[in-house]
């Protein structure tokens, strides 16, 4: 018998973050020397451009451009003013950061089960998980596959809760002509290079249709300064 070899296997990596398509290159190196030259790395013009064909590309009103997708939902609960004694219910089933960032603002995650057919968070199950306590909702729209948002947004526009999207995989994916982070009070978006829209390091995006709360994320985002 032949014995198997390794040698023969094709490995094909999961990602590679050296290839560039050639149709879009010279433009990310031209627009990266633009910023090493403007030396305004952080903000600034370019952000505020991007913000721009964020909010049109979404249809969204305010699009807050941050430093992760981790940052991004930990800015939206920070906005929505989520804290200790808080409970913010996540799908069991997502990245590791979903419920982090509810208990990085000193809230308590609580987990309810997926829907078997969409991997995503069960809009029974949620109903069945609400107490009191509960502030917030966090649906996740895994692997760019969105949640039934009309449901949950039935069951918490009912009892006045919040919806945070943790839209990190979803960029571009929408659902009854509505687009991911456009659905709830907030949306999280992330541009980890490994993700949907993969960035240069880190970058992520918050997004709400509320001027308040775009008011109140911008103030947070630059630690109170205007
Ligand atoms: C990647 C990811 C995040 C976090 O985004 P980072 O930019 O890596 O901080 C949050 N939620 C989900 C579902 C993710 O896939």
């Amino acid at each position: 018998r032949k014995a198997f070899r390794l040698s023969h296997v094709t490995r094909v990596p999961l990602l590679d973050t050296t290839r560039i398509p050639d149709a879009c290159s010279a433009e990310l190196k031209d627009t990266c020397a633009r910023i090493l030259d403007s030396g305004q790395f952080i903000l600034g013009p370019e952000v505020m451009a991007f913000e721009k064909t964020m909010a049109e590309f979404m249809g969204v009103k305010h699009a807050i451009g941050v430093s992760s997708g981790t940052d991004a939902l930990i800015l939206a609960l920070m906005t929505l003013g989520v804290g200790p004694g808080d409970k913010v219910i996540c799908p069991s089933f997502t990245f590791f950061a979903t419920a982090g960032a509810i208990w990085r603002v000193g809230a308590t995650p609580v987990f309810v089960d997926i829907d078997a057919t969409s991997f995503n968070l069960c809009p029974d199950a949620v109903v069945q998980a609400l107490t009191a306590k509960t502030k917030a909702i966090m649906p996740v729209h895994l692997f760019g596959q969105m949640a039934d948002m009309q449901a949950l947004k039935k069951v918490c526009d009912q009892r006045g809760i919040a919806i945070i999207e943790d839209a990190a995989q979803a960029i571009g994916s929408h659902t009854d002509n509505r687009m991911a982070g456009t659905w709830g009070d907030l949306g999280a978006f992330s541009f980890f290079p490994t993700k949907n829209l993969g960035g240069y390091g880190d970058a992520g995006l918050v997004t709400t249709q509320s001027d308040e709360l775009a008011q109140e994320a911008k103030l947070l985002r630059v630690h109170g300064a205007k």
